[in-house]
């Protein structure tokens, strides 16, 4: 820009200029501001100075070029509209500066009242107000509270340790009833206060003291508590707030007065009717800080019936306007309503459910609309259940909510202790250091998990979000002790057997049984709540936007279920089919020792023998799964993590062979599997021998999968049913790996199927960043590509998942290189460009080459979206994801790119 521009670029608007279209320049309140205003409401006038003015002065440090002359002459005109001037001893305007960002962030940023008073003005501002001197020190006192507060650092507790003293001395509890005296001595108390903590007296000059207020608004958009909000809701850093310079009116001269707070409907429920808060004789931030106790509006109605009728009325166009529910802050000055604010207001996630299907009902939305106002996140809340907190429950510790929900049930410390409790029927939470591989058949078994060590990405963690279980990791307040089956925390020794309850949305961690309420919502999705029968209106709207979404969305959902139990599940959460069924947990248990067979076999036929036994283990599992999802398709994953994870820890197998040799015992299978697992052992198992890899190399176990899937399709579609297998080979990197392993499965599926009419497909996982690059080859050998993008993103970004977080992803995000966890959310820029050439590329080679997506991305709101995008066929989720992309999924139909819904 040159100076010359810089000078006529256009930082300040009037009210009357504006629109609610403006928000990224004028911020939220000034838009809605503008837009009220050009609905001929009451707002009293005034301007806004515009984002960019602030992101100028955040960038420089000073205010630009232009910038005062423009405040100038607006200030003048609002001077000239209300026959008052700033700083007029005898009749004195006074104005408010007010923060408001684009995205609104309550209670962060800064608010000045009464900015123009003196010690001169006051007096005019009492004579004006027919001689109201309480009014206008008490007035007065307010404005260097707020101002000493938010422009000057002034600590707060110091003014109202002395309002505490003012209402002591009056031997009372309310400021209402300290008289004009009491405030004037306050006003001196106040200034004192402030003179100590600047080492400067209270500004008396009001364009200095406006334009410090300006300045101050600007600077608390980099406030910590700001920057932190902004991260945690992922409100970009470089917004800036626009300014809103506001002509003050007065709920503070005296019983005809007052302010409150109004919303159209219940933010907390959805159901209509009048929500609000009036405080009499006040000025507006009385309520918010609960200085005094709130009447319900509705009482508004007997103290100033004029003005309660015209609020409803205004409360009811600004519905129709907005076609939404709205939240308001209003004022009223001596019987006159004035409307200080207003905003598409926040609400709870089933209020955003309930109102969506209540505006389509009333015709101010369509569908398509509703389904855009709701979102994943708030489903997933929904699905949920949720303690009832109103008795007295204290937590004991309070961990990482690594997975949502609450759950109580006894302790348990071992995963066999959970398997053998739940099955006689017990609610049972496993505790453990931290999780492993291992104790899979008990984080299944149990309600809940709860872990002393590891964060959101912890084995637990994941496993347990996986599942859609609860889990509490990482509450390092608790000692565990798994050998003495006990753990202590704050003093206290729980034994297994005892109850505690966990809440994996805040982490927090109670001893004894908090009762728990089930998710509505989750009953709709398992078909035992009949949504037309309910007369619960959040599962009626759940179920017509649900509908909705189905019916607009052009990707498939599909579930990552690996049991048979899994797969009913999902089916009947909406699943259309099954994106991975992992075949590892098929060696787990009692099947490991056939594993270990198979991993020490000397020999082909001894290694034949290990595998003919897996066979009919795995056929059964395939036969069940294929069961469950009759005529739908199931993606099994042939074998994937490295052999050794099979096999016991290196250090436990070398004591179990020191001591039996010690006792003298045989230990010749020991000593084989001792020296196997130091033979297996790899530095980057992520990156060794695995996948495809153990394909090429073991002679026959992908052959028997390939064969007990094959044949598992055969039994169920000669039974009646339809099995659709699609087999999928992890970890491909090049067509040639994936034509030898095809060469060898085709032969054997045409041998089982036979005239069977089973017809098995066969493609590959795209994981490997050399696969996404030659998609184009891979696709001539493969029938579909899914997406593991949870390897893709490791691979793509060279870090693997389980060492990462707790090493450098939180300076990562405190730096800003990562606005959310790459595992989490898809990498839009890297990994995701992976997804795009191989899409592209894949079906230029083979026209309609399949394409899905499994791993947790696919269950991920923003990930959807970004999927549809590209062109997928379907997502994978876990089976309580499932919901969350069907709704995702069908936004992402119905939405144009780059709408917001935040
Ligand atoms: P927040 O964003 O924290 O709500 P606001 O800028 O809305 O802060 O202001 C805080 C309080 O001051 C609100 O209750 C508002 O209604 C009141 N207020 C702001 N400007 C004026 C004004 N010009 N006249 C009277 N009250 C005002
Ligand atoms: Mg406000
Ligand atoms: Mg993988």
């Amino acid at each position: 820009m040159t100076s010359q521009e810089t000078v006529d670029h256009k930082y300040v608007y009037d009210f009357a200029e504006g629109n609610r279209d403006l928000k990224d320049l004028l911020g939220g309140k000034g838009a809605n501001l503008a837009e009220m205003t050009n609905l001929g409401l009451p707002v009293p006038p005034g301007f806004t100075i515009t984002t960019e003015a602030c992101q100028a002065y955040l960038a420089t440090g000073r205010e630009p070029d232009g910038l005062a002359g423009q405040i100038e002459a607006h200030l003048e005109s609002l001077e000239r509209g209300m026959g008052r001037r700033l700083g007029d001893p005898h009749d004195p305007l006074l104005v408010s500066v007010r923060s408001g960002a684009k995205f609104s962030m309550p209670g962060m940023m800064e608010t000045v009242l009464n900015v123009g008073l003196n010690d001169r003005s006051v007096v005019g501002l009492a004579a004006q107000a027919g001689g109201n001197e309480r009014f206008a020190w008490d007035s007065y006192r307010r404005l260097i509270q707020m101002f000493g507060k938010t422009v000057c650092e002034v600590p707060g507790e110091e003014f109202e340790h002395a309002l505490d003293e003012a209402k002591r001395a009056r031997g009372t509890t309310s400021d209402l009833d300290l008289d004009a005296d009491d405030l004037r001595g306050l006003v001196d108390a106040y200034k004192k206060i402030f003179l100590k903590h600047t080492g400067r007296d209270f500004p008396q000059e009001p364009r200095e003291q406006l334009d410090l207020a300006i300045r101050a608004v600007f600077e608390s958009w980099n406030a910590e508590r700001a920057v932190l909000y902004r991260r945690q809701e992922r409100i970009p850093a470089d917004l800036g707030t626009a300014v809103n310079v506001v002509a003050m009116v007065f709920g503070n001269l005296g019983p005809d007065s007052g302010t409150g707070v109004a919303f159209t409907r219940d933010p907390a429920s959805g159901a209509q009717g009048i929500y609000g808060d009036y405080l009499a004789n006040a000025q507006g931030e009385d309520v918010v800080a609960g200085i005094r106790n709130t009447v319900p509006l509705q009482d508004l109605e007997r103290l100033d019936k004029r003005s309660y009728d015209e609020l409803l009325d205004i409360m009811a166009r600004l519905e129709g306007h907005y076609r939404d529910l709205c939240d308001i802050e209003f004022t009223i000055e001596r019987g006159k309503l004035w409307m200080l604010q207003t905003r598409v207001g926040k609400r709870t996630a089933a209020a955003a459910f309930v109102i969506a299907g209540q505006l389509v009902d009333e015709g101010l939305i369509d569908l398509d609309e509703a389904l855009h106002r709701v979102n994943g996140a708030q489903l997933a809340q929904l699905m949920f259940p949720r303690f009832q907190l109103d008795h007295d429950f204290e937590p004991v510790a309070r961990g990482v909510g690594a997975s949502p929900g609450a759950a109580s049930g006894k302790v348990v410390f071992t995963s066999a202790r959970a398997v053998e409790l739940a099955a006689e029927g017990e609610a049972v939470i496993l505790v453990r250091r931290e999780t492993n591989p291992d104790d899979l058949n008990g984080m299944i078994a149990a309600r809940g998990i709860l872990t002393s060590r590891g964060g959101k990405t912890s084995h637990a963690a994941v496993v347990a979000r996986g599942m859609g279980k609860t889990c509490v990791s990482g509450a390092d307040e608790i000692d565990v002790n798994v050998p003495a089956k006990r753990f202590t925390v704050a003093g206290q020794t729980v034994h297994e057997g005892d109850v505690v309850s966990i809440d994996g949305t805040t982490g927090k961690v109670y001893l004894g049984e908090v009762p728990v309420t089930p998710s509505e919502v989750v009953r709709y999705f398992e078909g035992t709540l009949d949504p037309h029968e309910a007369d619960d209106a959040l599962v009626k709207a759940v179920h017509r936007i649900m509908t909705h979404a189905d019916a607009a969305r052009r990707l498939a959902v599909r579930a990552n279920a690996d049991t048979g139990t899994d797969a009913a599940r999902a089916r009947r959460f909406g699943a259309q089919g099954i994106g991975l069924c992992r075949t590892e947990h098929m060696f787990l248990g009692d099947r490991r020792e056939l594993v270990e067979r198979l991993i020490l076999a000397r020999t082909d036929t001894e290694r034949a023998d290990a595998l003919a036994a897996l066979l009919p283990l795995q056929r059964d599992d395939f036969v069940e799964i294929f069961r469950e999802m009759d005529g739908l398709p199931v993606t099994v994953r042939l074998i994937d993590p490295p052999l050794h994870e099979f096999l016991p820890p290196l250090e436990q197998l070398a004591v179990d062979v020191a001591v039996a040799q010690e006792r003298g015992e045989d230990v010749a299978k020991e000593e084989a599997l001792l020296a196997a697992v130091r033979r297996m052992h790899e530095e980057n198992p992520m990156l060794g021998l695995r996948g495809v890899r153990l394909g090429l190399v073991i002679p026959g176990l992908f052959a028997m999968q390939v064969r007990a899937i094959a044949e598992a399709a055969v039994r169920v579609t000669r039974d009646g049913g339809s099995a659709c297998p699609e087999i999928m080979v992890p970890l491909v990197g090049a067509v040639q790996e994936l034509e030898t392993v095809r060469a060898e499965a085709e032969k054997i599926i045409a041998e089982v199927v036979g005239d069977s009419g089973v017809e098995v497909l066969i493609g590959t996982m795209i994981e490997v960043p050399r696969a996404a690059l030659t998609a184009g080859q891979i696709a001539e050998a493969a029938q579909f590509f899914s997406f593991g993008t949870n390897d893709l993103t490791q691979m793509g970004w060279g870090f693997s998942r389980d060492d990462v977080e707790g090493a450098f992803f939180w300076r990562y995000l405190e730096l800003g290189i990562f606005g959310i966890s790459p595992f989490e959310s898809i990498d839009r820029d890297g990994v995701g460009r992976l997804v795009r050439i191989a899409a592209e590329e894949g079906r230029a080679a083979r026209p309609g080459l399949k394409l899905g997506v499994c791993g947790e991305h696919g269950g991920d709101p923003e990930s959807v979206h970004f999927f549809h995008s590209v062109g997928l066929d379907y997502v994978s989720c876990s089976p309580f994801r499932v919901p969350v992309a069907r709704l995702e999924a069908g936004r992402a139909a119905v939405e144009t790119v780059g709408s917001d819904s935040r």
